[in-house]
């Protein structure tokens, strides 16, 4: 940038005899033909600001330099300086000063984590500094530099539960941080805490119901996070769940080591898998719990002991397992099956999600009419290339889930049986009662009532329509957090106002929200794509399917059995031909500027697709039916 700088003419001002300082921070990067660049660029910058390497005042600042003796030629080097004019200030560390009298009384963890201690009249420099545990928290910290904050906790608070003890001291160690004798003072006890997390590695199953810590059930079972052939508290063997990438059925995951005769959970590592089908032993192998209808497959039938992590013989009291080499629920081979490990950059942008939504709010009156209700996160990457990219990530991340936050909130409670039964049976009462009345306001009302009660049934058992959700939609105090970066490259800081926010409200419902809210609705979600359908948060319908009837013709064509099978399915089987046409793009807003406009930020034609029985024309027209037999998967129904 400073190399820039040096040849444009608008940053003139920047260079005179004025400059009397300069910094390079991060002085360990300068080695080799950087250093040199670097200590030419200082040259060059001296030169034109008219000034000698005496007059200026030049530091180099790191934490990870080497040796002092080595410093003083390097510096000298860098900043092309005489040995002797170059001084060498190494940082010490020193123990915060606290007062020696411990007298004030001790608080208890409840107090530390409810916020009700110290007391907000007291002097929190002080009666901190003249708390014992305070004291016990300076002493561990001074001789530990750095350490765990569960290591730190259990020591200090050991009566306490860990989660309990972690939150107190962690509450404890914002209020040192903060806590000054004087505004100009280093605080207390200057402290830093780095959280350090990462998407789960795989997940271990183990076949017990035994709680586990951040265990959940499953299956009757109890799956942890991470992989672990052992569990760490109850020393059970477990393994490893793996997921079909084609349709998400959960299968385990194992190494059978046969000379061993054990079974242990298998690393969510990407496989060799042509490697493996080689390799006699150990060798890793997918495995289901038997199902009745599972098409008499002659796969291998593995008896597992979880408490010795061995294969044992029939009738032994493991868990009976069965070998599976193509997924039974859509027949995907097992290559097609992955360990649970999601991006790093999702988890990321879901941790930065978080963060900002676990700080309070801005304290001041304005608060209400600005983003996030005035809370700032600070995010930042070390790397060059992903620094560019952070910031779109981030945005498009936050609308993601800003958005299925405001549909989930915002959809229909499904009903109880009782409350549709209840409104059934209101409407025959209803019905009953108007036949026999005669006064005309009340036959009104009658038939008003009969309205409502159609609507309400409707509502609660086929779903509402888009167009009804997306009023209710727009009414959700969420709308203005959606961001938008065109419009908000519009926004003046100094004039934002409650009716500039307003404004920019009234712009997402219009503009962004349908397409948005749409968009998720839209188009069908591939496996293993995490989208609200996937995860059963939302199902879309299509009403009136129910109504159509299998063409006799269709159903004299097939064998006795298929053709009543379809009949009584039809609905269903209509339903899945019209997902996949979903998931490829062949539907649309009811508005082809809508669908552009969607289509405007992909690199691709996400939607607004036409298909036809046999016909394709890229990428606008495709065809129902795939070109050969293996084309596509709708073939298999067509
Ligand atoms: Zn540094
Ligand atoms: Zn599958």
């Amino acid at each position: 940038m400073l190399e820039y700088m040096l040849c444009r003419p608008q940053d003139n001002v920047f260079f005179g005899t004025n400059l009397r300082t300069l910094v390079l921070d991060e002085a360990h990067l300068y080695t080799g033909v950087l250093a040199a660049e670097i200590t030419l660029l200082q040259r060059r910058l001296l030169l034109r600001c008219g000034l000698g390497s005496s007059d200026v005042l030049q530091f180099a600042t790191s934490a990870t330099l080497g040796h002092p003796d080595d410093l003083i030629p390097f510096a000298a080097k860098l900043f092309s300086k005489e040995a002797a004019d170059v001084r060498v200030i190494i940082g010490e560390q020193k123990k915060p000063d606290l007062p020696t009298t411990i007298d004030a009384p001790s608080p208890t963890v409840d107090d530390i984590c409810s916020g009700r201690w110290p007391l907000k009249e007291t002097d929190l420099f002080s009666t901190l500094g003249k708390t014992q545990l305070v004291h016990t928290l300076v002493d561990r910290l001074w001789e530990a530099k750095r350490v765990r904050l569960a290591d730190l906790s259990a020591g200090l608070l050991p009566n306490a539960s860990s989660e309990k003890a972690e939150e107190a001291i962690r509450v404890l160690l914002g209020l040192c941080a903060s806590a000054r004798a004087d505004a100009s003072d280093l605080p207390l006890l200057p402290n830093r805490i780095h959280f350090l997390f990462r998407g789960a590695q795989g997940f271990t199953v183990f076949f017990d119901t035994v709680k586990r810590r951040n265990s959940f059930a499953w299956g009757g079972w109890t799956v942890m996070p991470g992989h672990l052939e052992r569990c760490p508290e109850t020393e059970r063997y477990g393994l490893s769940l793996a997921r079909c990438s084609e349709c998400g059925e959960v299968f385990f995951h194992a190494v059978l080591d046969k000379d061993k005769g054990t079974l242990t959970a298998a690393p969510p590592l990407p496989r060799d898998s042509e490697e493996d089908e080689e390799r006699e032993t150990p060798k890793e192998i997918f495995l289901a719990i038997p199902k009745e209808t599972s098409d008499g497959q002659s796969c291998m039938e593995y008896v597992f002991d979880p408490t010795t992590g061995r294969r044992v013989g029939a009738g032994s009291g493991g868990v009976t397992l069965r070998e599976v080499v193509r997924c039974w629920h859509c027949n995907a081979d097992k290559r097609a099956f992955r360990a649970f490990v999601p991006s790093s950059s999702l988890v990321r942008n879901i941790a930065a999600e978080t963060a900002l939504a676990e700080l309070p709010p801005k304290a001041d009156a304005d608060a209400a009419w600005l983003p996030a209700r005035g809370r700032r996160l600070l995010a930042f990457s070390d790397s060059r290339s992903s620094a560019a990219k952070l910031g779109p990530s981030l945005a498009s991340q936050h609308n993601l889930q800003i958005i299925r936050a405001l549909i989930v909130k915002g959809s229909l409670d499904v009903a109880s049986q009782k409350l549709v039964e209840r409104l059934r049976k209101e409407a025959v009462d209803l019905e009953n009662e108007l036949q026999s009345e005669t006064d005309a306001t009340t036959r009104e009302w009658l038939k008003q009532q009969i309205k409502k009660n159609e609507k309400e049934l409707n509502q609660y058992t086929t779903g509402g329509s888009v167009a009804e959700w997306l009023e209710t939609l727009k009414r959700s105090s969420l709308v203005p957090e959606v961001f938008d970066a065109e419009e908000s490259g519009k926004h003046k800081c100094a004039e934002w106002s409650q009716r500039e926010w307003e404004k920019h409200a009234g712009f997402i419902q219009e503009k962004v929200l349908p397409i948005r809210f749409m968009g998720e609705l839209a188009l069908r979600p591939r496996w293993p794509q995490t989208a609200l359908e996937t995860l059963g948060l939302v199902e879309v319908v299509y009403p009136g399917l129910e109504k159509l009837l299998c063409p006799d013709a269709l159903v004299g064509f097939l064998p006795p059995m298929l053709g009543d099978f379809l009949k009584a399915n039809w609905a269903a089987f209509v339903a899945s031909i019209l997902d996949s046409l979903r998931t490829d793009g062949a539907v649309t807003f009811g508005d082809d500027k809508l669908d552009r406009r969607y289509n405007d930020d992909k690199a691709y034609i996400a939607l607004g697709k036409w298909f036809s029985l046999e016909d394709s024309y890229d990428p606008l027209l495709i065809a129902l039916k795939g070109k050969d037999s293996k084309r596509h998967r709708r073939n298999s129904f067509l």
